[in-house]
């Protein structure tokens, strides 16, 4: 079974979220629908820069836990969240409508498909 790579679950909420993660950066995230047992992962994303921000507008939303990991860097968490929509179905199983986004101005390439040419 494909891996996360990620640290958690932990509740979605505010406050675990400021319990957790308590540096500004970039990083990834996944979130499931699931209140308890087995971790369904529902949906990948990532920050560029801010993934405490970025984690807390989904707070109050269906999804119930996350799981992150800090990244390295923007492009590091790109690709990563890359691996994690393939490994996990893509559109056709996540809620995510589109395969992830790169940053404007870059030319990074999905390292798993073609999309980005
Ligand atoms: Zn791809």
């Amino acid at each position: 079974m494909a891996s996360l790579g990620m640290q958690g679950p932990y509740p979605l909420s505010t406050a675990e979220i400021d319990r957790q993660i308590t540096r500004t950066s970039a990083g990834n995230y996944a979130l499931t629908r699931s209140t308890e047992g087995t971790f369904y992962v529902n949906y990948v994303g990532r920050s560029d820069n801010n993934l405490n921000g970025r984690l807390k507008d989904h707070v109050g939303s269906k999804y119930s836990r996350f799981m992150f990991s800090p990244a390295a860097s923007p492009k590091a968490a790109f690709e990563k969240e890359c691996h994690n929509y393939h490994d996990f179905g893509g559109s056709e199983k996540l809620d995510n409508e589109r395969h992830p986004d790169r940053p404007g101005g870059t030319d990074w390439k999905c390292p798993r498909c073609q999309i980005f040419g």
